[in-house]
C-alpha cells in the first residue's frame, strides 16, 4: 500500500504529468460542446477556490467559513470596475484582486486573536456581511435583481487588450491562470515560507519559539488566499456575465471547505481532486432528483469515514515542505548528514561522538571574564496570588553552560517563560547584551538571539526531522515571500544553504539516520534532540534549554551532553535546566538553585554540593547521586 502511494506521489509530482495534462486541456475541449468547455470553466474557478482555502486552512490552519465573501469581493470587484467605471477586463481583474487581498488583511488582525469555533463564527459573519452588502448596496451591486451584462464570452463582449475572447478562448486562460497559480502555491510551500505557516498550524507557540510571528503569518496567508478567491471571483463574474447575491451565500463557503477538505486539505494535488468531484458530483446526483442533497451528504459523510485526509491522503504520499530538487542536489553533494565543511568545532564533536559514553569532566571553559550575555535582575513573577518567581537575578556568559536546578515548582521553567517572552514579568529586568527585552513577545526575544526549548518538546508532528530543523532557520532567511513563489535562483541557494546546515547540524546531534521520517512516528529521545538542533538552526547567541535530558536513554544523554559542548565551543550562553545530577555535574560551568521561585544558591557543582541551603530545600538528605527527583 505504502509503495502505491509513493509511486502515486512520484507520478502526481512529476512535472512530465502536470504538462501531459496543460496539453490535453489545451487541445481536447476544442471539439468539445459549449457545456463541457463551460463546466471545464468552472473546474478552474473551483480549483482555485479550493487552493484558496488550502493555503489558509490546510497548510496555516486557518479555519475560514467565510470565503464566498472573498469570491464576491472579486466577482463583483472586477464587475463594477469593467461595467461601471469603464476600466478594462485587464485592469480591473488585479484590482479586484488587491481589493480581496486588502479585505482578506483586515480580517486577519481581529480573526488572527481568535482560533477554531471562534474563528469559525468571525468568518462567517464576514461571509454573511458581505452577502447583505450585496443585497442592500444596490446602487452599486444590483440588489437582489443582480449585476447583468458583466462582460463574459456568453455575451461576446469580453475584450482583453484588443482581443474578442470566445469560451474557449476564456477557458484557456482560465487554464493557464490556474496552472501558474498551482506552480507558485507549490514553490510557496516548499520554502521556509510555506513552513513557517504549517508551524502555526501546529504550535502557535513553538513556531513564535524560533521567530516566527503568528500574527504577521496569519496577515500574510488571509491576504494570499484572498487574493486567490478574488482572482476566481473575477474569473467566475466575466465567466458567467450575470452575478446575483444567492452566489455568494453561506453555503457556497461551505461547499469550497468540504471541496477541499474531501480532495485532501495540505496537498497541492487534494484541493484540485476535490473541485473536479464537486463540479462534477451535482449533475451526476441530478438523477437522484429529490434525493440529491441526501445523497450528496451521505456521500460526504462516507468519504472522512473512509479518508480521514481525503482523497488525495489516501491515494499519494503527504506533501513535503521542502524543494524536493535542492535536498537531492544537497544530498548528492553529500552536503547533507555528513560534516562536510562544518566549523572546525562540529567536525571535531562529529568525530569523537560515541553514543553511550557519558564525556568526562574538565572540557575546557572559554574565558570566564566574558562581559555577560544575559542579565535578569530581580525579576518576579506572580500568578494571581502565587509567586513563581521572587525577585531572581543571575547572568549568563558566553561560552559558559549554566545549570538552572531545584525541586519542581521552584519556578524554572517559568524563569526560562518570562525571559524568553511567554510570560511577561511581573518585575524586574531582562537584557541581552545590554538591550531591554523584558517583556518583549516570544519572537522578538527569538531574534534579538535568544532561542529557548521546552520541557515538553513542542514540534511539528507531520513534519519529517529535516523540516523541523529546517524550521528553525526561520530567522536566517531573507527570501521574500514572492521570491518563494517564483523559486528564484536566490531563493534555492538559500534553500540549499539550510538543507545544508540543517544536515551538519542533525549530524551532531545524532538524526540523521532519521533525518526523513516523520516526527511523530519517531520514540521521544529523537523529539527532544530534534527540538534541540531546531534551535541551534536559529544560531542564537544564548540557548535556554527546559530539562533537555528527560526521558532520553543513556546514548542520548551522552549525544545531547555534545551538542551543549559543541554550543559552548562556539562562545554561546547556554542555561540549562536539569535534574539529572550525573548529567549537569560533568557539563556544567556555573550552577543557579531556585527554591520556592528565589535563588538560594549561586557558585559552582561542588560548593552546590556542601552548601546547607541546597541540601535542606532540595537535596535533603539524599545524596546529590540518587537525587534527581
Ligand atoms: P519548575 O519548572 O521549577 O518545576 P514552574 O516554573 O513550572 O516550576 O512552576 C513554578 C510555579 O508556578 C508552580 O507553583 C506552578 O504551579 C506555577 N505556575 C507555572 N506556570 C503557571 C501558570 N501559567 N499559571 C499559574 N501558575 C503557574
Ligand atoms: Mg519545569
Amino acid at each position: 500500500m505504502n509503495a502505491v502511494r509513493r509511486w502515486v506521489s512520484l507520478v502526481l509530482g512529476h512535472p512530465a504529468l502536470s504538462i501531459a495534462v496543460l496539453l490535453a486541456l489545451w487541445f481536447v475541449p476544442a471539439s468539445a460542446d459549449r457545456a463541457t468547455v463551460q463546466l471545464l470553466s468552472f473546474v478552474m474557478i473551483n480549483i482555485l477556490l479550493a487552493q484558496s482555502i488550502n493555503l489558509l486552512t490546510g497548510i496555516a490552519g486557518q479555519i475560514s467559513l467565510g470565503h464566498a465573501g472573498f469570491f464576491a469581493i472579486g466577482a463583483y470587484g472586477s464587475a463594477v470596475l469593467t461595467k461601471s467605471a469603464g476600466l478594462p477586463v485587464i485592469l480591473a481583474v488585479p484590482c479586484a484582486v488587491a481589493l480581496a487581498a486588502l479585505a482578506g488583511w483586515l480580517l486577519a488582525i481581529p480573526a488572527g486573536r481568535v482560533k477554531e469555533f471562534y474563528l469559525a463564527m468571525m468568518t462567517a459573519g464576514f461571509g454573511l456581511l458581505t452577502y447583505e452588502v450585496i443585497k442592500e448596496w444596490a446602487d452599486v451591486t444590483g440588489g437582489v435583481m443582480g449585476l447583468s451584462a458583466v462582460p463574459s464570452p456568453t455575451l461576446k463582449n469580453l475584450v482583453v487588450l484588443g482581443w474578442r475572447l470566445d469560451a474557449l478562448e476564456y477557458f484557456r486562460v482560465l487554464l493557464v491562470a490556474t496552472a501558474v497559480v498551482l506552480w507558485l502555491l507549490r514553490n510557496f510551500v516548499q520554502s521556509m515560507h510555506g513552513r513557517a505557516f504549517f508551524a502555526i498550524q501546529a504550535s502557535e507557540i513553538a513556531a513564535g519559539s524560533i521567530g516566527i510571528q503568528p500574527g504577521v503569518i496569519k496577515r500574510r496567508a488571509y491576504a494570499i488566499s484572498t487574493a486567490i478567491a478574488g482572482l476566481a471571483g473575477a474569473f467566475y463574474a466575466h465567466l458567467v456575465g450575470y452575478l446575483g447575491p444567492d452566489s455568494f451565500t453561506i453555503q457556497r463557503s461551505v461547499e469550497v471547505l468540504v471541496m477541499a477538505i474531501v480532495g485532501g486539505i495540505g496537498t497541492i494535488v487534494g484541493p484540485v481532486l476535490g473541485a473536479m468531484l464537486f463540479s462534477w458530483l451535482p449533475e451526476k446526483l441530478q438523477a437522484f432528483a429529490a434525493w440529491q442533497f441526501m445523497v450528496y451528504g451521505l456521500i460526504l459523510m462516507g468519504v472522512f469515514l473512509l479518508f480521514r485526509k481525503g482523497f488525495a491522503g489516501a491515494i499519494a504520499e503527504p506533501a513535503r515542505f521542502v524543494p524536493a530538487r535542492a535536498l537531492r542536489e544537497v544530498l548528492a553533494a553529500g552536503g547533507a548528514g555528513t560534516v562536510v565543511g562544518a566549523t572546525t568545532g562540529a567536525a571535531a564533536i562529529a568525530g569523537t561522538a560515541s553514543a553511550g559514553s557519558m564525556p568526562g569532566a574538565g572540557a575546557p571553559a572559554a574565558d570566564p571574564d566574558t562581559a555577560p550575555i544575559v542579565e535578569v535582575r530581580e525579576l518576579t513573577k506572580r500568578f494571581a496570588g502565587l509567586v513563581a518567581l521572587d525577585g531572581v537575578s543571575l547572568s549568563l556568559r558566553p561560552g559558559r553552560i549554566t545549570a538552572l536546578i531545584g525541586p519542581n515548582g521552584s519556578g524554572k521553567s517559568t524563569l526560562v517563560n518570562v525571559v524568553s517572552g511567554i510570560y511577561t514579568p511581573s518585575a524586574g529586568q531582562v537584557t541581552l547584551r545590554g538591550r531591554d527585552i523584558g517583556g518583549r513577545s516570544n519572537p522578538e526575544v527569538a531574534a534579538a538571539g535568544l532561542v529557548r526549548t521546552f520541557q515538553d518538546p513542542r514540534l511539528v508532528p507531520s513534519f519529517t526531522v529535516r523540516e523541523n530543523v529546517m524550521l528553525g532557520a526561520h530567522l536566517k532567511h531573507r527570501g521574500s515571500m514572492l521570491s518563494a513563489a517564483l523559486r528564484t535562483p536566490a531563493m534555492m541557494r538559500e534553500e540549499r544553504e539550510t538543507i545544508a546546515r540543517a544536515g551538519e547540524i542533525m549530524a551532531i546531534a545524532g538524526l540523521t539516520a532519521v533525518a526523513d521520517q516523520l516526527l511523530e512516528s519517531l520514540p521521544y529521545g529523537y523529539r527532544r534532540l530534534a527540538e534541540v538542533a531546531r534551535a541551534l538552526m536559529a544560531d542564537p547567541e544564548v540557548l535556554m534549554l527546559d530539562e533537555p535530558a528527560a526521558g532520553l536513554s543513556e546514548g542520548e544523554l551522552g549525544r545531547l551532553a555534545e551538542v551543549i559542548r559543541w554550543v559552548r565551543g562556539r562562545h554561546k550562553a547556554v542555561l540549562l535546566i536539569e535534574h539529572h545530577m550525573d548529567f549537569v555535574a560533568d557539563l556544567v560551568d556555573d550552577v543557579v538553585v531556585l527554591d520556592s521561585g528565589r535563588v538560594i544558591y549561586r557558585g559552582d557543582m561542588q560548593g552546590m554540593r556542601r552548601d546547607t541551603a541546597v541540601i535542606e530545600a532540595y537535596l535533603g538528605v539524599q545524596t546529590p547521586r540518587n537525587a534527581d527527583a
